[in-house]
């Protein structure tokens, strides 16, 4: 029981049973790699429906209930193990990798239920998306890139090339949203206006149905200029008897449950940010973050990064916090207001999940704000090999500027990033796969889990937690 609870205080560990049945495992075949195992361990911890699975549970509690008999102490249940089961072992122990590697190795993500929140950083490799599915079952899809560069320098795309990024992505949603006689996004969100994070918005548009479009240029696309080019034309010519507004920041009550708001209050999307009007954290106060236009020169106007909607999502104590490429890192000489990150994190506070601004890229992530959302778990989405940067990950790891754990997943980090950064990029719990926050009803917990990329099989690769939100 002391071993079960203090499993679902810390996170990204395993029970004692488990670990037992992993080592009695290695100890009797030393086949599998270590990562293998802990995989293994990490599903059977959540665990997942499958028959292999609870054979491995039931075979470790088994030997446990068996060698407490005789030892008081896991040494010493290793070593009575060893010396009294050891043909037994070997027997159990071969039906075992034949049963439960390929039983890990098929499980499909378990489908979303009410009261559940769902966060899915989708990996096409051609930037970002993340679909959410809330308590109630409104749907939210935040960004859907198509952009980026291909390899080597850029991520290769995932499933494959065969599709374009916005219909994989639609299908993914599909998929997760079956639950629904007719799957439909209640709200489509672009963080900005970069091919990376809206190229393929139409796309996922022509495969399902989008309900409202939340952007942060409507009606006008004119702030900071005029918003031109073929994607902005393509993207305007969408929006053509669509439902659309522009993000209102301070706002709590645009994006809302739409299915049944009344049976979850403790949940909550607050606007933070958008065209450098920032939340002050009070009521619904805003602030105006850059300097008015006419005092500055065209060449020193807010990019189009600046201007990056953020939201903050809650469900009881789990905050989550998405900001596009918002950047916090400023160039040398750079004015102050470039910095978009400081006053968004004073309005923001405390997070248990953060997706990283900018995907990582050396401009974000300041001290300030890492140490003011101090998050339990980063989501890096990453297309280049410059996602993210080092010096970026080195302050994500930092416990001086927070202390306590923290976890890190990525969507597809490349070799040559791992080459250049080298030994802190081993402390990725993931560096492959689709990424899925989910929290359980009320909010209190919530776990990772990792979602095989190569197809659309939906297997799980790993599962991390159960974190509690504080
Ligand atoms: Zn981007």
């Amino acid at each position: 029981m002391a071993e079960q609870h203090r499993h679902k205080l810390t996170p990204g560990t395993k029970t004692a049973r488990v670990t037992l049945g992993l080592m009695l495992l290695h100890c009797s075949l030393k086949v599998l790699t270590r990562e293998q195992l802990e995989k293994l361990g990490e599903n059977a911890a959540y665990s997942i429906q499958g028959g292999s699975l609870r054979w491995l549970i039931w075979f470790s509690r088994t030997q446990i209930q068996r060698s407490r008999a005789t030892a008081s102490c896991r040494s010493r249940i290793r070593t009575g193990l060893e010396l009294k089961w050891a043909p037994m072992r070997m027997l159990v122990g071969l039906l075992l990798l034949v049963l439960a590697i390929p039983g890990a190795a098929q499980q499909s993500f378990p489908p979303w239920t009410p009261g559940t929140l769902d966060m899915h950083q989708i990996n096409t490799g051609r930037g970002n998306s993340a679909l959410l599915i809330f308590p109630d079952g409104t749907s939210m899809l935040i960004d859907a890139g198509d952009g980026g560069v291909l390899p080597p320098r850029g991520t290769a795309p995932r499933p494959s090339a065969d599709r374009k990024p916005g219909e994989w992505i639609a299908r993914y949603a599909r998929h997760m949203l079956a639950h629904d006689a007719k799957p439909v996004i209640d709200y489509g969100y672009l963080t900005h206006f970069h091919d990376d994070h809206m190229g393929g918005i139409t796309d996922v548009g022509r495969h399902m149905p989008i309900r409202m479009m939340i952007d942060r240029g409507w009606p006008t696309y004119d702030y900071p200029d005029k918003l031109e080019g073929p994607a902005m034309v393509k993207y305007q010519h969408f929006l053509e008897g669509l439902q659309v507004e522009r993000l209102k920041p301070g706002r709590n009550d645009q994006i809302v449950l739409r299915r049944d708001a009344k049976k979850y209050p403790n949940f909550e999307v607050r606007n933070i940010a958008a065209n450098g009007e920032i939340w002050t954290g009070v009521t619904t106060t805003t602030r105006e973050h850059f300097p008015p236009l006419k005092d500055l020169q065209p060449n020193e106007r807010p990019t189009e990064n600046m201007c990056s909607m953020a939201i903050r999502i809650s469900y009881g104590k789990f905050d989550y916090f998405t900001g596009g490429d918002m950047p916090g890192a400023r160039r040398e000489n750079a004015p102050l207001w470039n910095d978009v990150e400081t006053p968004v994190a004073q309005s923001v506070g405390p997070v248990e999940v953060s997706v990283l601004n900018h995907h990582g890229n050396r401009d974000s992530q300041n001290a300030f704000f890492l140490s003011a959302l101090r998050p339990q778990v980063f989501i890096i989405p990453v297309w280049s090999s410059n996602h993210p940067g080092e010096d970026v990950l080195h302050r994500m790891y930092s416990t001086q500027i927070y202390p306590g754990p923290r976890d890190v997943f990525a969507t597809g980090m490349l070799e040559a990033n791992r080459l250049v950064i080298g030994a802190l990029m081993d402390r990725l719990k993931s560096a492959q796969g689709h990424i899925v926050v989910r929290v359980d009803p009320g909010g209190d917990s919530f776990r990772v889990f990792i979602l095989d990329d190569s197809a659309e099989t939906f297997h799980v690769k790993a599962v991390h937690g159960p974190y509690r939100s504080r």
